[in-house]
């Protein structure tokens, strides 16, 4: 299984990190040992101390693909999700300085929580609402009809150089109002208001 995941998704977002907006996706990815399921603690490991959250609606691929053309990319996932794709930001920013990968920064263990899946028909995926509430004070809303890059064209684009396979995942970038988390947080995702998935920092 893969996790993918989008950068640079969301216009405000990109603004508040003072970053670029790209010409095509910023793709990167995160092992298999990133995931942390079934609303378990994560735990603030001790080489960051500027651990951020950046929720994320995530699409779980339902069969294999590759050079999927955009027109057809929607028949090639059917549920959907969402996660917190927790980043070192002080490890990406040194990263992002000297030109350096993220991979540790974004891949590392336990850094991708995920609720579980739920089929994409029961929802409308070009304006839907998601958010995350930290300590019970809303800290993202986002919605998908503010993306740069749809669902569609990340599928198709991304299977341009990877052969994507079934339950492969893929986290299609956060919006605006990522910040850092503290042990003792709690932190909760929802979709169209129903919460999917929390988090409490230990
Ligand atoms: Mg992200």
């Amino acid at each position: 299984m893969k996790i993918f995941a989008i950068g640079r998704n969301y216009v405000a977002h990109i603004e508040e990190l003072k970053n670029e907006r790209p010409e095509e996706p910023l793709i990167f990815t995160k092992p298999d040992t990133s995931v942390l399921l079934h609303n378990r603690p994560f735990y603030y490991p001790s080489f960051s101390s500027d651990i951020h959250y950046e929720v994320e609606i995530l699409l779980k691929v339902s069969k294999v693909g590759k050079n999927i053309d955009e027109k057809f990319a929607s028949t090639y996932y059917d549920e959907i999700g969402i996660g917190i794709d927790f980043t070192a930001r002080d490890i990406q920013q040194k990263a992002k300085e000297k030109g350096h990968p993220w991979t540790i920064a974004k891949g590392f263990n336990d850094s991708a929580p995920m609720s579980s899946f739920v089929p994409k028909s029961d929802y409308d995926l070009s304006k839907l609402e998601f958010s995350l509430r930290l300590n019970g004070q809303n800290v993202q809303i986002g919605n998908t009809g503010l993306m740069i890059f749809s669902f569609d064209y990340i599928v198709s684009y991304l299977s341009k150089f990877f052969t994507l396979k079934k339950g492969d995942i893929i986290f299609t970038g956060t919006p605006a109002g990522v910040g850092p988390v503290n042990i003792g947080d709690h932190l909760e995702a929802s979709i169209e208001g129903k919460r999917m998935l929390y988090v409490d920092i230990k």
